[in-house]
């Protein structure tokens, strides 16, 4: 790898950022290319968030992504936000263009991808989304514009999952609710693809799920956001239970790929990236 006064820097601010997976899919990317740039991970003290994102500015860096806890916070310190993000609420990738900062979302093309690939029909059925955080928006987004015929949040506290539908303005398609044994029982009964867009069940909790393996059914589609470990016990289970799984690291790789095209306009050279997620995460063979 050469670096030299002409490299394009790269990267990626969070905090805290111990296990990400981007460094690696996007140095890949890089080298699979021949392209003279870098990709590192920025673990920003939230004191000196805005500071560190002009200094990002200073140094004429080609592009960030944004993670937990600054998807947010970094809106009003760009100077053009896509229709990606508007709509969302949230940026995961920004572009400098001629020292403009431009906010995408990738998250959303990023989850919608690896559905997209079973050939559903999302206007006949009814998708359950655990959880209402940052990752649930741009699912719920991605549902929505997708044409999905209900979509049910469930998640711990009410209040946040009531943000959600306020900024869907209260449309009908979308219904919220507490996330316990009972709304769980019943929303299942209703859906026939459920996100986990919650922790449970990441590293190290990885005995834990957020569905109880007797509520599981071969009819299902069950696609799990944590992508560390690759199979977790949600998943797992979900196997046994006959039903079709999707690994969080999908999503990961798709979003990856989405960011990489928007910051150099090429083709991303997903191969090469997948192969060093899986390097990555520990895992020969992730189906
Ligand atoms: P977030 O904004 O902090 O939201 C977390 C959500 O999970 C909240 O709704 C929270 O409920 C709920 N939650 C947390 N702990 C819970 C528990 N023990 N039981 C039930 N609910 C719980 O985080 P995020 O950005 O949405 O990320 C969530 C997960 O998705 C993380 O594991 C992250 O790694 C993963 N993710 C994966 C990808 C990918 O590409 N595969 C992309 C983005 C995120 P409350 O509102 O009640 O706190």
């Amino acid at each position: 790898m050469k670096i030299d006064s002409k490299t394009k820097i790269y990267g990626l601010v969070g905090h805290p950022l111990e296990h990400t997976a981007s460094p690696a899919m996007h140095n890949a990317a890089f080298r699979a290319l021949d392209l003279n740039a870098v990709y590192l991970a920025f673990d920003i003290d939230p004191m000196a968030f805005e500071d560190a994102i002009k200094g990002l500015k200073a140094l004429k860096v080609g592009g960030f992504n944004v993670t937990i806890p600054y998807k947010e916070r970094i809106i009003p310190l760009l100077t053009h936000l896509d229709s990606s993000a508007a709509r969302v609420g949230a940026v995961n990738t920004v572009k400098l263009d001629d020292s403009l900062l431009k906010g995408y979302n990738t998250d959303v093309i990023g989850f919608l991808a690896p559905l997209l690939e079973l050939d559903l029909k999302l206007d006949e059925i009814t998708a359950l989304i655990l959880g209402a955080g940052g990752a649930a928006k741009a699912c719920v987004r991605a549902l929505l514009d997708a044409g999905c015929r209900e979509v049910i949040v469930l998640n711990r506290s009410l209040e946040r999952a009531l943000d959600l539908l306020k900024q869907h303005n209260n449309t009908n398609i979308l219904k919220v609710g507490p996330l316990n044994e009972e709304s769980l029982k019943g929303a299942l009964s209703r859906a026939s693809l459920v996100i986990n867009t919650t922790p449970v069940g990441m590293y190290p909790n990885v005995d834990e799920s957020i569905i109880p393996k007797a509520l599981l059914r071969s009819d299902l589609i069950v696609y799990d956001l944590v992508y560390r470990p690759v199979e977790t016990r949600l998943i797992k289970e979900a196997k046994e239970a006959g039903a079709t799984t999707i690994s969080g690291y999908k999503m990961l790789l798709e979003q990856a790929a989405e960011s990489f095209r928007i910051w150099t306009g090429l083709e991303p050279p997903k191969e090469a990236m997948l192969k060093a997620l899986k390097l990555e995460l520990g895992v020969e063979d992730v189906g």
